[in-house]
Protein backbone atom coordinates (compact mmCIF):
# COMPACT_ATOMS: atom_id res chain seq x y z
CA UNK A 1 0.00 0.00 0.00
CA UNK A 2 1.43 3.19 -0.84
CA UNK A 3 -0.09 6.60 1.06
CA UNK A 4 1.67 8.80 -1.96
CA UNK A 5 -0.37 10.16 -4.92
CA UNK A 6 1.41 12.40 -7.16
CA UNK A 7 -0.91 15.40 -8.30
CA UNK A 8 -2.79 15.29 -5.27
CA UNK A 9 -2.18 19.22 -3.62
CA UNK A 10 0.02 19.42 -0.19
CA UNK A 11 -3.05 20.40 2.26
CA UNK A 12 -5.40 18.16 0.81
CA UNK A 13 -2.54 15.46 1.48
CA UNK A 14 -2.20 16.28 4.93
CA UNK A 15 -5.70 16.26 5.57
CA UNK A 16 -6.27 12.70 3.71
CA UNK A 17 -3.44 11.54 5.74
CA UNK A 18 -4.71 12.33 9.16
CA UNK A 19 -8.11 10.61 8.19
CA UNK A 20 -6.18 7.38 7.24
CA UNK A 21 -4.15 7.59 10.34
CA UNK A 22 -7.46 7.63 12.32
CA UNK A 23 -8.68 4.72 10.54
CA UNK A 24 -5.89 2.81 11.18
CA UNK A 25 -6.01 3.70 15.08
CA UNK A 26 -10.07 2.95 15.38
CA UNK A 27 -9.26 -0.06 13.77
CA UNK A 28 -6.13 -1.44 15.78
CA UNK A 29 -6.72 -4.29 17.83
CA UNK A 30 -3.79 -3.26 19.98
CA UNK A 31 -4.14 -0.08 22.09
CA UNK A 32 -2.10 2.76 20.85
CA UNK A 33 -0.59 5.75 22.84
CA UNK A 34 1.51 8.95 21.87
CA UNK A 35 3.19 10.90 24.13
CA UNK A 36 5.68 13.14 24.40
CA UNK A 37 9.74 13.33 25.96
CA UNK A 38 7.93 14.20 29.56
CA UNK A 39 5.63 11.09 28.86
CA UNK A 40 2.34 12.80 28.95
CA UNK A 41 -0.02 11.10 26.86
CA UNK A 42 -1.50 13.15 23.32
CA UNK A 43 -3.75 10.26 22.02
CA UNK A 44 -5.30 6.69 22.96
CA UNK A 45 -7.32 5.02 20.24
CA UNK A 46 -10.40 3.37 20.81
CA UNK A 47 -9.01 0.03 21.69
CA UNK A 48 -6.90 1.52 24.49
CA UNK A 49 -9.75 2.98 25.81
CA UNK A 50 -11.53 -0.17 25.91
CA UNK A 51 -8.42 -2.19 27.19
CA UNK A 52 -7.96 0.39 30.27
CA UNK A 53 -11.17 1.75 30.74
CA UNK A 54 -10.18 5.45 30.28
CA UNK A 55 -12.08 8.16 27.89
CA UNK A 56 -9.14 9.26 25.79
CA UNK A 57 -10.19 12.42 27.15
CA UNK A 58 -9.76 12.21 30.42
CA UNK A 59 -5.84 11.16 30.22
CA UNK A 60 -4.46 13.62 27.55
CA UNK A 61 -2.05 15.11 29.28
CA UNK A 62 -1.52 12.80 31.84
CA UNK A 63 1.81 10.68 32.59
CA UNK A 64 1.62 7.50 30.69
CA UNK A 65 2.51 5.37 33.23
CA UNK A 66 -0.64 5.84 35.08
CA UNK A 67 -1.05 2.65 32.77
CA UNK A 68 1.44 0.81 34.61
CA UNK A 69 1.59 -0.81 37.62
CA UNK A 70 4.68 -0.79 40.21
CA UNK A 71 7.42 -1.82 39.73
CA UNK A 72 6.65 -1.34 36.11
CA UNK A 73 5.42 2.49 36.31
CA UNK A 74 8.36 3.77 38.01
CA UNK A 75 10.98 1.80 35.84
CA UNK A 76 9.46 3.09 32.56
CA UNK A 77 9.81 6.77 34.04
CA UNK A 78 13.58 5.92 34.53
CA UNK A 79 13.78 4.52 31.29
CA UNK A 80 12.37 7.44 29.28
CA UNK A 81 14.67 9.73 30.94
CA UNK A 82 17.34 7.75 30.45
CA UNK A 83 16.44 7.31 26.34
CA UNK A 84 16.26 11.15 26.34
CA UNK A 85 19.42 11.69 28.11
CA UNK A 86 21.69 8.87 26.95
CA UNK A 87 19.64 8.44 23.89
CA UNK A 88 19.93 4.52 24.54
CA UNK A 89 16.76 2.81 23.68
CA UNK A 90 16.32 0.58 27.08
CA UNK A 91 12.80 -0.51 26.26
CA UNK A 92 12.16 1.61 23.14
CA UNK A 93 11.39 -0.40 19.91
CA UNK A 94 11.62 -3.76 21.79
CA UNK A 95 8.24 -5.82 22.24
CA UNK A 96 8.24 -6.97 26.19
CA UNK A 97 6.26 -8.13 28.24
CA UNK A 98 4.93 -6.46 31.57
CA UNK A 99 1.77 -5.99 33.55
CA UNK A 100 -0.25 -3.06 32.70
CA UNK A 101 -2.95 -1.50 34.89
CA UNK A 102 -6.63 -0.68 34.17
CA UNK A 103 -8.48 2.67 35.18
CA UNK A 104 -10.42 0.24 37.96
CA UNK A 105 -7.06 -0.63 39.38
CA UNK A 106 -6.88 -4.70 38.00
CA UNK A 107 -4.19 -5.74 36.30
CA UNK A 108 -3.21 -7.38 32.99
CA UNK A 109 -0.65 -9.18 31.47
CA UNK A 110 0.47 -7.18 28.45
CA UNK A 111 3.07 -7.02 25.57
CA UNK A 112 4.65 -3.45 25.07
CA UNK A 113 6.59 -1.85 22.09
CA UNK A 114 7.58 1.85 22.03
CA UNK A 115 8.87 3.36 19.30
CA UNK A 116 10.17 6.67 18.64
CA UNK A 117 8.09 9.41 16.11
CA UNK A 118 10.55 9.85 13.41
CA UNK A 119 11.64 13.85 13.13
CA UNK A 120 10.59 14.97 16.40
CA UNK A 121 12.24 17.01 19.03
CA UNK A 122 11.98 16.82 21.67
CA UNK A 123 10.81 13.61 20.55
CA UNK A 124 7.73 12.22 20.94
CA UNK A 125 6.58 8.27 21.42
CA UNK A 126 4.00 5.74 20.06
CA UNK A 127 3.77 3.01 22.03
CA UNK A 128 1.42 -0.45 21.33
CA UNK A 129 0.06 -2.40 23.60
CA UNK A 130 -1.35 -5.93 23.55
CA UNK A 131 -3.09 -7.87 26.26
CA UNK A 132 -1.69 -11.22 26.33
CA UNK A 133 -4.25 -12.56 29.33
CA UNK A 134 -5.63 -15.35 27.12
CA UNK A 135 -2.42 -16.05 25.68
CA UNK A 136 -0.91 -16.08 29.43
CA UNK A 137 -3.44 -18.25 30.98
CA UNK A 138 -3.41 -20.66 28.20
CA UNK A 139 0.76 -20.93 28.88
CA UNK A 140 0.32 -21.29 32.41
CA UNK A 141 -2.93 -24.04 31.97
CA UNK A 142 -0.20 -25.79 29.65
CA UNK A 143 2.86 -25.59 31.66
CA UNK A 144 0.27 -26.78 34.90
CA UNK A 145 -1.33 -30.28 32.89
CA UNK A 146 2.24 -30.43 31.51
CA UNK A 147 3.56 -30.31 34.97
CA UNK A 148 0.79 -32.72 36.67
CA UNK A 149 1.62 -34.97 34.19
CA UNK A 150 5.20 -35.24 34.97
CA UNK A 151 4.16 -35.66 38.36
CA UNK A 152 1.04 -38.48 37.52
CA UNK A 153 4.19 -40.40 35.66
CA UNK A 154 6.29 -39.79 38.33
CA UNK A 155 4.02 -41.63 40.72
CA UNK A 156 2.96 -44.10 38.38
CA UNK A 157 6.52 -44.93 37.23
CA UNK A 158 5.69 -44.71 33.62
CA UNK A 159 6.85 -42.62 30.40
CA UNK A 160 5.30 -41.90 27.21
CA UNK A 161 6.50 -41.28 23.41
CA UNK A 162 6.08 -40.58 20.21
CA UNK A 163 7.73 -41.44 17.22
CA UNK A 164 7.08 -40.22 13.80
CA UNK A 165 7.92 -41.89 10.46
CA UNK A 166 7.22 -38.83 7.94
CA UNK A 167 9.65 -35.93 7.80
CA UNK A 168 12.45 -35.16 10.02
CA UNK A 169 10.90 -34.96 13.37
CA UNK A 170 12.78 -36.03 16.62
CA UNK A 171 11.01 -38.40 18.94
CA UNK A 172 9.05 -37.07 21.48
CA UNK A 173 10.05 -38.36 25.45
CA UNK A 174 8.16 -37.54 28.12
CA UNK A 175 10.72 -36.62 30.89
CA UNK A 176 10.03 -39.15 33.04
CA UNK A 177 10.59 -41.49 29.95
CA UNK A 178 14.49 -40.85 30.69
CA UNK A 179 14.18 -42.21 34.51
CA UNK A 180 12.72 -45.36 33.37
CA UNK A 181 14.93 -46.22 30.10
CA UNK A 182 17.49 -45.34 32.79
CA UNK A 183 19.22 -41.76 31.40
CA UNK A 184 19.76 -38.75 32.82
CA UNK A 185 16.99 -36.08 31.69
CA UNK A 186 18.42 -33.74 28.61
CA UNK A 187 21.22 -36.36 27.65
CA UNK A 188 21.88 -36.01 24.14
CA UNK A 189 18.80 -37.24 21.56
CA UNK A 190 18.44 -40.92 20.19
CA UNK A 191 15.26 -42.63 18.66
CA UNK A 192 13.49 -44.59 21.38
CA UNK A 193 13.23 -47.72 19.53
CA UNK A 194 17.66 -47.72 18.69
CA UNK A 195 17.76 -47.01 22.68
CA UNK A 196 15.56 -49.66 23.68
CA UNK A 197 17.15 -52.42 21.50
CA UNK A 198 20.24 -53.09 22.85
CA UNK A 199 18.77 -53.05 26.52
CA UNK A 200 16.12 -55.65 26.09
CA UNK A 201 17.23 -58.96 27.99
CA UNK A 202 18.26 -61.70 25.86
CA UNK A 203 15.86 -64.06 26.80
CA UNK A 204 12.93 -61.48 25.58
CA UNK A 205 14.33 -60.02 22.84
CA UNK A 206 12.78 -62.05 20.02
CA UNK A 207 9.46 -61.93 21.57
CA UNK A 208 10.40 -57.64 21.51
CA UNK A 209 11.57 -57.90 17.87
CA UNK A 210 8.33 -60.11 17.06
CA UNK A 211 6.00 -57.38 18.17
CA UNK A 212 7.82 -54.23 16.61
CA UNK A 213 8.30 -55.60 13.33
CA UNK A 214 4.02 -56.51 13.80
CA UNK A 215 3.46 -52.80 14.93
CA UNK A 216 5.76 -51.44 12.38
CA UNK A 217 4.00 -53.51 9.44
CA UNK A 218 0.75 -52.03 10.26
CA UNK A 219 -0.52 -53.70 13.30
CA UNK A 220 -2.53 -51.36 15.43
CA UNK A 221 -0.95 -51.95 18.76
CA UNK A 222 1.09 -53.95 20.94
CA UNK A 223 1.21 -54.69 24.62
CA UNK A 224 4.23 -56.75 25.94
CA UNK A 225 5.85 -56.94 29.33
CA UNK A 226 9.62 -58.01 28.93
CA UNK A 227 12.81 -56.96 30.74
CA UNK A 228 15.91 -54.46 30.18
CA UNK A 229 18.90 -54.02 31.55
CA UNK A 230 19.68 -50.39 32.69
CA UNK A 231 23.05 -48.78 31.75
CA UNK A 232 24.15 -49.20 35.36
CA UNK A 233 22.93 -53.16 34.65
CA UNK A 234 20.45 -53.12 37.03
CA UNK A 235 17.46 -55.38 35.56
CA UNK A 236 13.87 -53.86 35.26
CA UNK A 237 10.82 -55.01 34.32
CA UNK A 238 8.63 -52.86 31.98
CA UNK A 239 4.96 -52.90 30.16
CA UNK A 240 5.24 -51.45 27.17
CA UNK A 241 2.23 -50.75 25.06
CA UNK A 242 2.16 -49.03 21.86
CA UNK A 243 -0.05 -47.65 19.31
CA UNK A 244 -0.20 -47.06 15.49
CA UNK A 245 -1.82 -44.26 13.70
CA UNK A 246 -1.80 -44.66 9.69
CA UNK A 247 -1.90 -41.99 7.33
CA UNK A 248 -4.87 -41.95 4.17
CA UNK A 249 -2.40 -44.40 2.28
CA UNK A 250 -2.23 -47.01 4.95
CA UNK A 251 1.44 -46.29 5.94
CA UNK A 252 2.70 -45.93 9.55
CA UNK A 253 2.46 -42.05 10.34
CA UNK A 254 3.55 -42.36 14.01
CA UNK A 255 3.69 -44.33 16.84
CA UNK A 256 2.64 -43.32 20.34
CA UNK A 257 3.62 -45.51 23.52
CA UNK A 258 4.02 -45.76 27.17
CA UNK A 259 6.63 -47.66 29.19
CA UNK A 260 5.64 -48.56 32.70
CA UNK A 261 8.02 -49.87 35.17
CA UNK A 262 6.36 -52.37 37.07
CA UNK A 263 9.58 -54.08 38.73
CA UNK A 264 7.85 -53.20 42.14
CA UNK A 265 4.91 -55.12 40.95
CA UNK A 266 6.56 -58.21 39.75
CA UNK A 267 9.16 -58.28 42.54
CA UNK A 268 5.92 -58.23 44.81
CA UNK A 269 4.33 -61.39 42.91
CA UNK A 270 7.39 -62.98 43.36
CA UNK A 271 7.19 -62.46 46.83
CA UNK A 272 3.05 -64.02 47.10
CA UNK A 273 4.84 -66.90 45.05
CA UNK A 274 6.80 -67.48 47.81
CA UNK A 275 4.68 -66.91 50.44
CA UNK A 276 2.74 -69.28 49.08
CA UNK A 277 5.39 -72.18 48.35
CA UNK A 278 5.95 -71.68 52.52
CA UNK A 279 2.22 -72.05 53.11
CA UNK A 280 2.12 -75.13 50.69
CA UNK A 281 5.33 -76.16 52.36
CA UNK A 282 3.38 -76.06 55.66
CA UNK A 283 0.52 -77.47 54.58
CA UNK A 284 2.66 -80.55 53.44
CA UNK A 285 4.37 -81.05 57.04
CA UNK A 286 0.74 -80.90 58.67
CA UNK A 287 -0.40 -83.70 56.67
CA UNK A 288 1.65 -86.34 58.68
CA UNK A 289 -1.30 -87.74 60.63
CA UNK A 290 -3.14 -88.42 57.33
CA UNK A 291 -0.03 -89.50 54.92
CA UNK A 292 1.12 -91.88 57.85
CA UNK A 293 -1.61 -94.07 56.08
CA UNK A 294 -0.67 -93.67 52.69
CA UNK A 295 3.15 -94.11 53.45
CA UNK A 296 2.52 -96.97 55.65
CA UNK A 297 0.70 -98.67 52.18
CA UNK A 298 3.37 -98.13 50.52
CA UNK A 299 6.35 -99.25 52.69
CA UNK A 300 4.24 -102.52 53.49
CA UNK A 301 4.40 -103.40 49.32
CA UNK A 302 8.33 -103.36 49.48
CA UNK A 303 8.33 -105.12 52.80
CA UNK A 304 6.05 -108.15 51.54
CA UNK A 305 8.01 -108.38 48.19
CA UNK A 306 11.11 -108.54 50.31
CA UNK A 307 9.64 -111.36 52.52
CA UNK A 308 8.25 -113.55 49.52
CA UNK A 309 11.78 -113.58 47.76
CA UNK A 310 13.55 -114.19 50.95
CA UNK A 311 10.92 -117.15 51.26
CA UNK A 312 11.70 -118.24 47.64
CA UNK A 313 15.25 -118.26 48.49
CA UNK A 314 14.79 -120.38 51.68
CA UNK A 315 12.93 -122.84 49.40
CA UNK A 316 15.36 -123.09 46.84
CA UNK A 317 18.18 -123.40 49.12
CA UNK A 318 15.89 -126.14 51.12
CA UNK A 319 15.20 -128.16 47.99
CA UNK A 320 19.01 -128.27 47.15
CA UNK A 321 20.08 -128.30 43.34
CA UNK A 322 19.78 -124.15 42.77
CA UNK A 323 22.24 -122.44 40.74
CA UNK A 324 23.64 -118.92 41.79
CA UNK A 325 22.12 -117.40 39.15
CA UNK A 326 18.72 -117.88 40.90
CA UNK A 327 19.57 -116.43 44.25
CA UNK A 328 21.59 -113.46 43.13
CA UNK A 329 18.48 -112.87 41.09
CA UNK A 330 15.96 -112.97 44.02
CA UNK A 331 19.00 -110.92 46.32
CA UNK A 332 18.78 -108.40 44.05
CA UNK A 333 15.27 -108.27 44.15
CA UNK A 334 15.83 -107.47 48.20
CA UNK A 335 18.21 -105.47 48.02
CA UNK A 336 15.95 -103.10 45.38
CA UNK A 337 12.94 -103.50 47.15
CA UNK A 338 14.56 -102.67 50.72
CA UNK A 339 16.52 -99.14 49.13
CA UNK A 340 12.50 -98.59 47.61
CA UNK A 341 11.43 -98.67 51.44
CA UNK A 342 14.86 -96.47 52.62
CA UNK A 343 13.87 -94.23 50.47
CA UNK A 344 9.77 -94.30 51.51
CA UNK A 345 10.82 -93.22 54.74
CA UNK A 346 13.22 -90.75 53.86
CA UNK A 347 10.63 -88.88 52.17
CA UNK A 348 8.70 -89.49 55.67
CA UNK A 349 11.20 -88.02 57.42
CA UNK A 350 11.44 -84.78 55.31
CA UNK A 351 7.88 -84.33 55.34
CA UNK A 352 7.47 -84.45 58.89
CA UNK A 353 11.07 -82.16 59.68
CA UNK A 354 10.38 -78.90 60.87
CA UNK A 355 6.83 -79.12 62.07
CA UNK A 356 6.07 -75.82 64.15
CA UNK A 357 2.66 -74.71 64.53
CA UNK A 358 2.20 -71.32 66.44
CA UNK A 359 -1.11 -70.07 67.89
CA UNK A 360 -2.18 -66.53 68.16
CA UNK A 361 -4.98 -64.50 68.37
CA UNK A 362 -5.82 -63.22 64.85
CA UNK A 363 -8.61 -61.73 63.33
CA UNK A 364 -10.85 -63.86 60.90
CA UNK A 365 -11.82 -61.02 58.00
CA UNK A 366 -7.85 -60.82 57.98
CA UNK A 367 -7.09 -64.06 57.33
CA UNK A 368 -9.51 -64.04 54.26
CA UNK A 369 -7.75 -60.47 53.43
CA UNK A 370 -4.76 -62.24 53.12
CA UNK A 371 -5.65 -64.67 51.18
CA UNK A 372 -7.10 -62.74 48.91
CA UNK A 373 -4.51 -60.83 48.22
CA UNK A 374 -2.39 -64.07 47.76
CA UNK A 375 -4.74 -65.76 45.21
CA UNK A 376 -5.31 -62.57 43.32
CA UNK A 377 -2.34 -63.31 40.78
CA UNK A 378 -3.78 -67.21 40.37
CA UNK A 379 -7.16 -66.13 40.13
CA UNK A 380 -6.88 -62.96 37.29
CA UNK A 381 -4.71 -65.89 34.90
CA UNK A 382 -8.11 -68.00 35.42
CA UNK A 383 -10.46 -64.79 33.99
CA UNK A 384 -11.50 -65.42 38.13
CA UNK A 385 -13.73 -63.15 39.91
CA UNK A 386 -12.53 -62.70 43.83
CA UNK A 387 -15.16 -60.45 46.55
CA UNK A 388 -14.81 -60.54 50.17
CA UNK A 389 -18.11 -60.55 52.47
CA UNK A 390 -16.41 -59.94 56.23
CA UNK A 391 -18.33 -60.00 59.24
CA UNK A 392 -18.50 -56.09 60.77
CA UNK A 393 -18.25 -57.82 64.23
CA UNK A 394 -14.51 -58.47 63.60
CA UNK A 395 -14.42 -61.72 65.23
CA UNK A 396 -11.25 -62.63 66.71
CA UNK A 397 -9.77 -66.59 66.40
CA UNK A 398 -7.07 -68.12 68.14
CA UNK A 399 -5.09 -70.04 65.33
CA UNK A 400 -2.19 -70.89 63.54
CA UNK A 401 -2.83 -68.06 61.04
CA UNK A 402 -0.24 -69.86 58.48
CA UNK A 403 -2.24 -73.20 58.42
CA UNK A 404 -5.55 -71.66 57.94
CA UNK A 405 -4.77 -69.79 55.32
CA UNK A 406 -3.35 -72.91 53.27
CA UNK A 407 -6.64 -74.27 54.43
CA UNK A 408 -8.83 -71.06 52.52
CA UNK A 409 -6.03 -70.67 49.83
CA UNK A 410 -6.89 -74.65 49.09
CA UNK A 411 -9.74 -74.48 48.67
CA UNK A 412 -9.98 -70.93 46.42
CA UNK A 413 -7.61 -73.31 44.16
CA UNK A 414 -10.08 -75.75 44.10
CA UNK A 415 -12.99 -73.59 43.12
CA UNK A 416 -10.86 -72.10 40.37
CA UNK A 417 -10.14 -75.41 39.29
CA UNK A 418 -14.05 -76.09 39.28
CA UNK A 419 -14.52 -73.01 37.33
CA UNK A 420 -11.60 -74.00 34.04
CA UNK A 421 -14.98 -74.78 31.91
CA UNK A 422 -17.38 -72.18 32.89
CA UNK A 423 -17.95 -69.11 30.67
CA UNK A 424 -16.29 -66.46 32.30
CA UNK A 425 -18.51 -64.02 33.71
CA UNK A 426 -19.83 -67.16 35.82
CA UNK A 427 -16.61 -67.56 37.34
CA UNK A 428 -16.93 -65.98 40.61
CA UNK A 429 -15.59 -67.29 44.24
CA UNK A 430 -17.36 -65.35 47.43
CA UNK A 431 -15.23 -65.34 50.57
CA UNK A 432 -17.69 -64.88 53.73
CA UNK A 433 -17.41 -65.06 57.69
CA UNK A 434 -20.03 -64.42 59.76
CA UNK A 435 -21.09 -65.41 63.57
CA UNK A 436 -22.85 -68.44 63.62
CA UNK A 437 -25.80 -69.70 66.05
CA UNK A 438 -23.52 -70.97 68.68
CA UNK A 439 -21.35 -67.68 68.08
CA UNK A 440 -18.40 -69.49 66.07
CA UNK A 441 -16.84 -67.84 63.19
CA UNK A 442 -17.74 -69.33 60.15
CA UNK A 443 -16.06 -69.27 56.90
CA UNK A 444 -17.37 -69.66 53.61
CA UNK A 445 -15.34 -70.05 50.30
CA UNK A 446 -18.24 -70.59 47.44
CA UNK A 447 -18.04 -70.61 43.47
CA UNK A 448 -20.03 -71.45 40.73
CA UNK A 449 -17.90 -74.15 39.34
CA UNK A 450 -19.07 -77.92 38.37
CA UNK A 451 -20.14 -78.36 41.37
CA UNK A 452 -20.38 -81.58 43.52
CA UNK A 453 -21.69 -84.64 42.79
CA UNK A 454 -23.71 -86.58 44.96
CA UNK A 455 -21.96 -89.41 44.97
CA UNK A 456 -18.42 -87.89 45.59
CA UNK A 457 -19.67 -85.43 48.17
CA UNK A 458 -19.11 -88.11 50.88
CA UNK A 459 -15.44 -89.02 49.60
CA UNK A 460 -14.12 -85.56 48.67
CA UNK A 461 -12.54 -85.41 52.07
CA UNK A 462 -10.71 -88.86 51.72
CA UNK A 463 -7.08 -88.80 51.00
CA UNK A 464 -5.94 -89.45 47.75
CA UNK A 465 -9.67 -88.81 46.60
CA UNK A 466 -9.17 -86.90 43.01
CA UNK A 467 -11.03 -86.65 39.77
CA UNK A 468 -7.89 -84.08 38.52
CA UNK A 469 -5.37 -85.61 36.54
CA UNK A 470 -2.62 -84.41 37.91
CA UNK A 471 -4.61 -84.30 41.61
CA UNK A 472 -3.18 -85.71 44.86
CA UNK A 473 -6.63 -85.97 46.91
CA UNK A 474 -5.30 -84.88 49.57
CA UNK A 475 -6.25 -81.12 50.16
CA UNK A 476 -9.15 -81.36 51.65
CA UNK A 477 -8.50 -84.32 54.14
CA UNK A 478 -5.32 -81.82 55.19
CA UNK A 479 -7.39 -79.54 55.88
CA UNK A 480 -10.29 -81.16 57.76
CA UNK A 481 -7.40 -82.34 59.94
CA UNK A 482 -5.75 -79.03 60.84
CA UNK A 483 -9.70 -77.50 61.31
CA UNK A 484 -10.12 -80.13 63.49
CA UNK A 485 -7.00 -79.79 65.38
CA UNK A 486 -8.15 -76.02 66.08
CA UNK A 487 -11.23 -77.64 67.84
CA UNK A 488 -13.45 -76.76 64.51
CA UNK A 489 -15.01 -78.52 61.44
CA UNK A 490 -15.23 -78.57 57.65
CA UNK A 491 -18.04 -79.21 55.40
CA UNK A 492 -19.67 -78.92 52.33
CA UNK A 493 -22.83 -78.26 50.27
CA UNK A 494 -23.95 -77.16 46.95
CA UNK A 495 -24.15 -73.64 45.98
CA UNK A 496 -27.95 -73.22 45.10
CA UNK A 497 -27.14 -71.06 42.12
CA UNK A 498 -24.78 -73.82 41.07
CA UNK A 499 -21.24 -74.80 42.33
CA UNK A 500 -20.17 -75.92 45.49
CA UNK A 501 -19.81 -74.13 48.85
CA UNK A 502 -17.30 -75.49 51.50
CA UNK A 503 -17.69 -74.02 55.18
CA UNK A 504 -15.50 -74.39 58.58
CA UNK A 505 -15.90 -73.10 61.60
CA UNK A 506 -13.26 -71.93 64.23
CA UNK A 507 -14.06 -71.48 68.09
CA UNK A 508 -14.89 -67.58 68.78
CA UNK A 509 -12.77 -66.11 71.26
CA UNK A 510 -14.63 -64.65 74.58
CA UNK A 511 -13.41 -61.28 75.71
CA UNK A 512 -10.63 -63.09 78.24
CA UNK A 513 -9.07 -64.13 75.25
CA UNK A 514 -10.28 -68.53 75.58
CA UNK A 515 -12.13 -69.90 73.64
CA UNK A 516 -16.03 -69.98 74.36
P1 LIG B 1 -7.13 -82.36 44.67
O1 LIG B 1 -7.49 -80.94 44.49
O2 LIG B 1 -5.67 -82.61 44.62
O3 LIG B 1 -7.91 -83.26 43.79
P2 LIG B 1 -8.63 -82.09 47.09
O4 LIG B 1 -8.71 -82.84 48.37
O5 LIG B 1 -8.36 -80.64 47.18
O6 LIG B 1 -7.57 -82.75 46.15
O7 LIG B 1 -10.03 -82.27 46.38
C1 LIG B 1 -10.55 -83.56 46.14
C2 LIG B 1 -11.60 -83.52 45.09
O8 LIG B 1 -12.76 -82.84 45.58
C3 LIG B 1 -11.23 -82.81 43.84
O9 LIG B 1 -10.46 -83.57 42.96
C4 LIG B 1 -12.60 -82.48 43.26
O10 LIG B 1 -13.14 -83.59 42.58
C5 LIG B 1 -13.46 -82.27 44.49
N1 LIG B 1 -13.61 -80.81 44.78
C6 LIG B 1 -12.90 -80.12 45.67
N2 LIG B 1 -13.30 -78.83 45.67
C7 LIG B 1 -14.26 -78.71 44.75
C8 LIG B 1 -15.11 -77.64 44.27
N3 LIG B 1 -14.97 -76.38 44.74
N4 LIG B 1 -16.02 -77.90 43.32
C9 LIG B 1 -16.14 -79.15 42.82
N5 LIG B 1 -15.40 -80.20 43.24
C10 LIG B 1 -14.48 -80.00 44.19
Amino acid sequence: MTLLRVSEPQEERAHRLEREFQAVLDAAVDAVVLFDHEGRIELLNHAGERMFGYNEQEVIGLKVHILLPEPYRSQHEDYLRHYIEIGEPRIIGIGRELLAKRRDGSEFYAELAVGRVQGTDPPRFVGFIRDVTIRRNAEEALRRSEAQLTIAQEIANLGNYVVHFEGHVEDYWSPHLYRVLGRRFGEPYIGVYDYLAPMVHTADRARWQQAREELDSGARSMDIEYRIHHPDSSLRYVHHIAHTTLNAEGRVLRQVGTIHDITDRRRAEDEARQMQDRIAHFGRISTMGEMAAGIAHEVNQPLTAIATYAQACQRLIGAGGFSHEEIGEALEHISAQALRAGEVIRRLRTFVKNREVKRELIEANRLLEDVLTLAQTDARHNGVHMSLETATEAPQVQADAVQIQQVILNLVRNSIDAMQNVPEPRREIVLRTYIDAEGDVEFMVADRGVGLDPSTVAEVFNPFFTTKPGGTGLGLSISRSIIRAHGGKLWCSPNPGGGARFFFTLPAITSTGSPQ
